[in-house]
């Protein structure tokens, strides 16, 4: 039986010591199940983000304070949060899709013996009050539905971009619960040595209104200046498909797909990209798809709003300069 007074607790993730995107969207998917909403912030100095949480839809945020949690490693992480979960009982867990999610969500779920669906797009009661992860399986060519047993908590790790966040309201009140875990600092195993902070100028590839991307078609690696003045042009970000990052065209970071980002830009311009469904996994929720593909029959123009059927070679020297032309009137 569904307690819908139970409380969802999001594993908080911060960036740059703010509240991410991801957990401001997880906070709006919590709302959006019914019942209270808390985000559970692990380190040190959390104050601001757990202010920010509650502007963000939050009803309460955890701070787990220890030293032991300065470094953020996966096995505090776990610790402290499988103590949390034992202490407040949650009936959901809500996980991001990030690299501390993926890592902290599963072993937690083994730590506390409960379910987890990986890499859900959805997330919904039915009308018996059940909660049911949708998740894309085969590749991203079907859906699962997935309903979890009463093992409490249901662990629930979802992709970014697929619920937006809620308009941050900063009069929200809420309550802010400090929470001490014992940790003994030999359980963890890893240490950070060094963080490298990669350098990324214009708008970031998750969030950018405007995607140009390239893939195998482009035939090697310098037709990406183009698709880069491109989308300079449009206040936009590159993307690529899996095939041109494995070709060593392009860094892995710019992947759009099923293993690569998931992107919801208003215009998603693609430049000799057949449109597979692993790609489209990544890429499925922008507004409009333009494509340039030589093939009349590639998969992408299935998805396209607006298409060219030609060679990039031709049609981008003269669609960068009617952009161009545009963007200057
Ligand atoms: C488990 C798994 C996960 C995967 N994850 C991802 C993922 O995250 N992201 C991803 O992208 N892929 C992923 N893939 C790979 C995916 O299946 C495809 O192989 C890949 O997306 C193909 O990339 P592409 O469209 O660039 O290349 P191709 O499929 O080779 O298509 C190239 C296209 O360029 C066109 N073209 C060629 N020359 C020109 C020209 N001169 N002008 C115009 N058009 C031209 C061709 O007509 C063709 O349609 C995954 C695969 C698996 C099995």
């Amino acid at each position: 039986m569904t307690d819908m007074n139970a409380e969802t607790v999001v594993l908080g993730d911060l960036a740059d010591g703010r509240l991410s995107g991801a957990t401001a969207e997880l906070i709006a998917l919590g709302r959006k199940l019914g019942g209270p909403v808390a985000v559970a912030f692990a380190g040190v100095g959390l104050e601001s983000a757990a202010s920010e949480a509650l502007a963000a839809g939050a009803d309460k945020a955890y701070l787990l304070n220890s030293p032991v949690l300065a470094e953020l490693q996966t096995d505090a992480l776990v610790a402290a949060f499988e103590q949390l979960c034992k202490h407040s009982s949650p009936a959901v867990v809500l996980v991001a899709k990030t690299p501390m999610g993926r890592d902290v969500g599963p072993r937690l779920a083994t730590r506390l013996g409960v379910g987890l669906a990986q890499d859900c797009v959805d997330l919904r009661r039915d009308s018996s009050g059940t909660l049911i992860a949708t998740r894309p399986v085969y590749g991203g060519n079907a859906l699962a539905a997935l309903a979890f047993s009463d093992a409490r908590p249901s662990i629930v790790v979802v992709r970014g971009k697929v619920y937006p966040p809620l308009a941050p309201d900063p009069a929200r009140k809420g309550e802010i619960v400090r929470f001490e875990p014992k940790l003994d600092p030999s359980a963890v195993k890893a240490r950070t040595v060094q963080f490298v902070r990669r350098e990324a100028a214009g708008v970031r590839l998750e969030d950018a209104a405007v995607v140009v991307s390239g893939g195998r078609g482009l035939g090697g690696p310098e037709p990406f200046g183009m698709l880069k003045e491109l989308a300079g042009l449009l206040d936009g970000a590159v993307g690529a498909s899996r095939a041109a990052c494995d070709a060593g065209w392009i860094d892995h970071s710019y992947q759009v797909g099923l293993t690569g980002k998931t992107i919801t830009p208003n215009v998603y311009i693609t430049v000799g990209i057949s449109g597979a469904s692993q790609h489209m996994a990544g890429c499925s929720g922008a507004k409009n798809i333009v494509a340039i593909n030589k093939d009349a029959n590639a998969n992408i123009f299935k998805e396209a709003r607006y298409g060219v059927v030609g060679d990039w070679k031709k049609v981008l020297p003269s669609f960068i300069e009617a952009v161009r032309e545009l963007v200057k009137s």
